[in-house]
């Protein structure tokens, strides 16, 4: 019997569930705003982050789209500030009950395996496209996972999200090495400060 995992089979638009997942939080944090930045990112960096992620360019984005994106993002964005799996889900249910068509099978006219999209088909703007996909995502996570997908930077100033990793409650607090840094810091001086 083979020792490794059984690789997951395509999913949407041919990537795997966890991939799309990484889709979606790499776009909440391109479309979060900074604290204090008033400027939306440019379609151009949107474009950019759709191509990592396995988006076949040549990727054309507006300014509305990002701008409808950008919307998404806030409504994805409270899926990941709910603190347990209930409010998760709950939160998750109202977006799927409000924003996203029904579940329906495409392969592109072909050009993939067959898989489940939650858009109303397969031209829809990206803003639908976006909060549909990553919607589709995180239901399975939530299902797969038995707790929140993920969860927000702890800290305070930074707009980024981030997966729940490996199995079991993630005990996770920072999106990224450099805000556990910081705080981490921070917290040493205000622990010098009372001394
Ligand atoms: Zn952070």
């Amino acid at each position: 019997m083979p020792t490794s995992m059984p690789t997951p089979p395509p999913s949407a638009d041919g990537l795997g569930v966890p991939a799309m997942a990484r889709r979606t939080v790499a776009l909440l944090n391109a479309l979060a705003q900074e604290a204090g930045s008033e400027h939306p990112p440019s379609p151009s960096a949107v474009a950019e982050v759709l191509r990592e992620h396995g988006e076949p360019g040549p990727v054309e984005l507006s300014a509305h789209d990002v701008e409808e994106m950008s919307a998404a993002a806030v409504s994805l964005r409270e899926v990941f500030t709910a603190d347990d799996v209930d409010l998760a889900a709950s939160r998750l249910n109202r977006l799927l009950a409000r924003s996203t068509g029904r579940l329906r099978l495409t392969s592109h006219a072909g050009t993939t395996p067959w898989h489940p999209h939650l858009d109303s088909a397969d031209d829809a703007p990206w803003g639908e496209w976006f909060l549909a996909s990553s919607c589709l995502a995180l239901a399975v996570l939530i299902w797969d996972g038995r707790r929140p997908p993920g969860g927000h930077c702890a800290s305070p100033g930074c707009p980024h999200v981030y997966l729940a990793h490996g199995s079991g409650p993630t005990t996770r607090r920072y999106c990224s090495r450099r805000c556990a840094t910081r705080e981490r810091v921070a917290a040493h001086r205000r622990a010098r400060a009372r001394r």
